[in-house]
């Protein structure tokens, strides 16, 4: 286990609550947990063995200033491989800080951004997909995007990994073997062996890229425009997907001047929403920002919702947000369909595909806006329990493998001799030893933990 100085943080939410944790982690962690607490049975957290609770007092000084609840959790039995103390004392703001500062007084240093998480890690408690799957798990918003971030820090992605990575590990062995020892009576590998595993590495892995859309949208979400000229009622539509007045809504143009944004779980799919403000050409310099701003957010999206007013004749501006969208994904949404429809429907039919009816307004046609999103995200038949992707730096260490694995393929095909294919092969492992951080630099785990909060 790896040697590192004790840390303290405080691991509840900054607020008010029933109770606050403040969480100690390391080799003295008990000792320094006996100089601030003193337990109603007289004994030292020092000799308590793991998974006990003890009820005490928290003492600065001579005064008592709270009643707490210790936790003590023995190495490696914790959540972070170490010796863990959690003290449960109420939870106010002042208070919480108040112990935690007496823990770092008394010799605990305070923890940075996910380091008992990342102790965890270095201790061989969890993988750093596992651990990134934590964060996920914290953040998540809806009940697939948890269930499948949980699922991940069950080890689904890291069995996943290592099955592949021991075939390939396998016929890399071999190739190095032959290749070091050409005297040595080392059976060639078979073609046939060799070309099977290497493309049945690259279906799995091909497999997981092409699940990492709609994993990305269960558990963090798909940045979303709703754009539109101003009045179509894009601001209607916010406020009937997040289920409340969340954008003002007025027949006066250009009421939305800035972009709004929430995130909201339709059927399971996770959509970063932003209600930009309508696209046109303006004076006010206000307005010019908002509309700047909007541009910005369409080139970002990676799904539109392009709303068209039912109502009022194709305009240039339509037509002008119709060569915008047109390289996007795209979701036409035709408004206002309880009044009269006097739009040119087949022309946006034509030019963005088939759009979806909907009135904003009563809410008709929403259950058909969520289908599409599913649809288009691959959503409908999640499976939560399978192995995901659930970010950027997982989804390029596969990218890598697979563009290895590919060359590999291509390199038997033409007939190179087994040594170049081994290359491809311990390039596509090493990628996939970088996945679950057992090769992955200490740069890139700092990376990855930076992203944690503190007291995780
Ligand atoms: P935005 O400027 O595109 O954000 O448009 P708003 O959402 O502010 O709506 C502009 C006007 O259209 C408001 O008076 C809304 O009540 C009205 N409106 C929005 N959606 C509908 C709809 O589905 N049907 C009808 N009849 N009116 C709507």
């Amino acid at each position: 286990m790896t040697d590192l100085s004790t840390i303290a943080a405080i691991s509840t939410p900054l607020g008010t609550g029933g109770v606050g944790i403040i969480r100690i982690s390391g080799k003295c962690a008990t000792e320094i947990a006996d100089k601030i607490f003193v337990s109603v049975s007289g004994k030292n957290l020092a000799d308590s063995k793991g998974y006990r609770a003890h009820f005490g007092k928290i003492f600065d000084g001579e005064n008592a200033v709270d009643e707490a609840v210790c936790l003590v959790f023995r190495a490696p039995h914790s959540y972070t491989g170490e010796d863990v103390v959690e003290i449960n004392c109420h939870g106010g703001v002042f208070l919480m800080k108040k112990i935690l500062r007496l823990a770092l007084q008394n010799g605990a240093q305070a923890a940075a951004p996910g380091e008992f998480t990342k102790r965890a890690f270095l201790n061989g408690k969890l993988d750093l997909s596992e651990a990134e799957s934590v964060m996920t798990l914290i953040s998540a918003q809806g009940e697939q995007g948890a269930n499948a971030a949980f699922n991940q820090l069950e080890g689904r992605l890291s069995k996943k990994i290592e099955k592949i990575n021991s075939s390939l590990l396998s016929v890399a062995a071999h190739i190095a073997a032959w290749v070091d020892y050409p005297d040595d009576e080392i059976e060639e590998l078979g073609e046939n062996e060799l070309k099977n595993t290497i493309i049945n590495a690259n279906l799995e892995i091909k497999k997981l890229l092409s699940s990492f859309d709609s994993g990305m949208a269960v558990t963090s979400g798909v940045e979303t425009a709703i754009v539109g000229k101003p009045n179509v009622g894009k601001s209607t539509l916010m406020n009937l997907l997040t289920g409340y007045d969340r954008s003002i809504v007025t027949e006066i143009e250009g009421t939305t001047r800035d972009v709004v944004e929430e995130t909201v779980d339709l059927n399971g799919c996770l959509l970063r929403i932003s209600d930009t403000a309508g696209m046109r050409e303006t004076g006010d310099l206000v307005e010019k920002l908002g509309v700047e701003r909007s541009r910005k957010k369409l080139e970002r999206a990676a799904i539109v919702f392009a709303v068209f007013d039912s109502s009022k004749p194709l305009s240039d501006e339509d037509m002008e947000l119709i060569d915008e969208c047109k390289s996007k994904n795209v979701i036409p949404i035709i408004n206002k369909t309880d009044l009269d429809q006097i739009l040119d429907v087949d022309y946006i039919k034509n030019q963005l595909g088939e759009p979806i009816y909907i009135s904003a307004k009563n809410g008709d046609g929403y259950d058909l806006l969520c289908d599409r999103v599913s649809d288009l995200l691959g959503t409908k038949n999640f499976d939560t329990t399978s192995a995901i992707l659930i970010n950027e730096r997982q989804r390029i260490c596969c990218q890598k493998a697979e563009s290895a694995l590919s060359d590999a393929e291509n390199a038997l095909n033409i007939g190179l001799t087994p040594d170049a294919i081994g290359v491809c092969i311990d390039d596509a492992i090493a990628a996939l030893l970088e996945l679950t951080g057992q090769k992955a630099s200490e740069a890139v785990v700092d990376e990855v933990f930076k992203q944690f909060c503190v007291g995780k």
